[in-house]
């Protein structure tokens, strides 16, 4: 009999914990611990920020899904992890042992980098839903008082997908609200360029994202490394090639969402061959610490090295199907090793990506995330938007009722060669 533990209850954690279970022995136990106790769909937080959506109508208590599943739950946060010791610590002194820890604590957000900068400070964010809905009170009050907003990712982000789509959304519901005219809007990112996504751009992502820019009047300042937020203004330095500050701007603001730097959960920070210097976990391509055998992770809160070097920190992103593929290869790796075998499945880490503008939207599918790609391939239309609407009840639904992957979505992915595992010469 092994305890496999699942620390974290998003995106990579519930299917993570869906996943493991169908792959685990009767006599094995699953237990998820986790801070929020209620599942959101993160990708609907743009929605709800402009109230196109409510918190509760893209929720799901876990609870008795996990209860159905034979799955143990504690939604208590974890206050210490102790890999040497095979334990971590809950913030009511609970202490539980495991054979096997899975991390999927997805990200803190670094909003005390920045002087001003999140919703203790002067700007909004998405980032969680709670965030998304005090927003979404504040972009009321702005519309009746409309004046310039700025939007966008500060140096250090890694989740680009998600400024440029709220950025869209906002513009949409302001055009609705017939005050477009009222509220001129800037982009401000750490980008290199616009639509380099953290991925070196995928397909013509550069040209689509800047195209959709110059028709919605949107100014834009790429290379932006944002110095401080004040009252009502943003100061943001724009970098040369070279380092160097090429010109500073100082943008008045009525209303600002910034998608923050993230870094790993305090728990995870400063431990000793677990993680990096920002608390992310050290994985190797079996999404497995390398010096704590028995320690998998999956999600935001794995550490992947950047692009490349540019001008401004600019990460890469980690997106939903990435981490789906990261939870399939650890769910089967942990199998083999249950089955007393080495681990050899690897994550495909590819991007498939929706995103939203209100009434169209921009997709993008780069496998494998990284170019050079085989698949790297971008398109936009009203058909994102209609999509985007039908993957977040489909993907709600299943989760709803305990499943990760159904046959018919792995039939089509299949038929889409969009695989989770990569074929390599160890699997096959
Ligand atoms: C606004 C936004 C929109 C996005 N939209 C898309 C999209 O459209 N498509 C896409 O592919 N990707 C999207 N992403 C990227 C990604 O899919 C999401 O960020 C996703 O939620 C990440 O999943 P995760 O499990 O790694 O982290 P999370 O979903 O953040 O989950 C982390 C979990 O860890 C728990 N936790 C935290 N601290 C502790 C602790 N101390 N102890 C125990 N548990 C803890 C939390 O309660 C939470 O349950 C978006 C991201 C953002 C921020």
């Amino acid at each position: 009999m092994a305890h496999i533990l699942i620390m974290g209850a998003g995106l990579g954690g519930v299917v993570m914990a869906y996943e493991m279970k169908d792959l685990l022995g009767r006599d094995d136990k699953l237990t998820v611990v986790t801070k929020d106790p209620i599942y959101h769909f993160v990708p609907s937080n743009p929605w709800v920020a402009v109230k196109w959506r409510t918190k509760e109508s893209v929720q799901i208590d876990l609870a008795p899904v996990f209860a159905k599943r034979g799955i143990d739950y504690k939604p208590v946060p974890v206050t210490k992890v102790e890999p040497g010791e095979n334990s971590v610590e809950l913030a009511d002194g609970t202490v539980i042992g495991y054979d096997f820890l899975i991390i999927a604590t997805g990200p803190e957000l670094a909003f005390d980098e920045i002087p001003g900068l999140g919703p203790d400070g002067y700007t909004q964010s998405i980032c969680h839903v709670d965030h998304a809905t005090h927003a979404s009170d504040v972009f009321e009050e702005f519309c009746k008082k409309p004046g310039p907003i700025v939007t966008g990712a500060v140096q250090g982000a890694s989740c680009f997908g998600p400024a440029y789509e709220f950025t869209f959304i906002l513009e949409t519901e302001l055009r609705r609200r017939k005050i477009r005219d009222q509220v001129p809007m800037t982009f401000i990112t750490s980008e290199p360029y616009i639509g380099h996504l953290g991925l070196d751009g995928v397909g013509d992502t550069k040209g689509l994202l800047e195209g959709e820019m110059r028709q919605h009047h949107i100014k834009f300042v790429a290379n932006s490394r944002v110095a401080r937020v004040e009252p009502g203004k943003i100061i943001t330095e724009e970098i040369a090639e070279d380092g160097s500050v090429k010109k500073t701007h100082e943008l008045p603001f009525g209303y600002s969402m910034l998608i923050p730097a993230f870094r790993g959960i305090k728990p995870l920070m400063g431990i000793e061959g677990l993680v990096n210097p920002r608390g992310f976990v050290l994985i190797d391509k079996h999404q497995r610490n390398p010096k704590y055998k028995n320690v998998f992770s999956v999600g935001v809160c794995v550490a992947i090295p950047p692009m490349g070097p540019t001008p401004v920190a600019c990460g890469v992103p980690k997106t939903g199907f990435m981490i789906e593929s990261m939870v399939t290869a650890t769910a089967h790796n942990i199998r083999q090793l249950l089955d007393g075998k080495e681990p050899t499945h690897q994550a495909t880490w590819n991007a498939v990506c929706l995103a939203d503008f209100g009434d169209s939207g921009v997709a993008f599918v780069a496998q494998p995330q990284l170019p050079p790609r085989n698949v790297n391939w971008s398109s936009s239309g009203v058909w994102v938007h209609n999509a985007k609407i039908a993957f977040e009840k489909y993907f709600i639904r299943k989760m709803s009722r305990g499943e990760s992957e159904p046959f018919y979505e792995k039939a089509m992915l299949d038929i889409l060669g969009i695989g989770k595992l990569k074929k390599t010469t160890e699997t096959v």
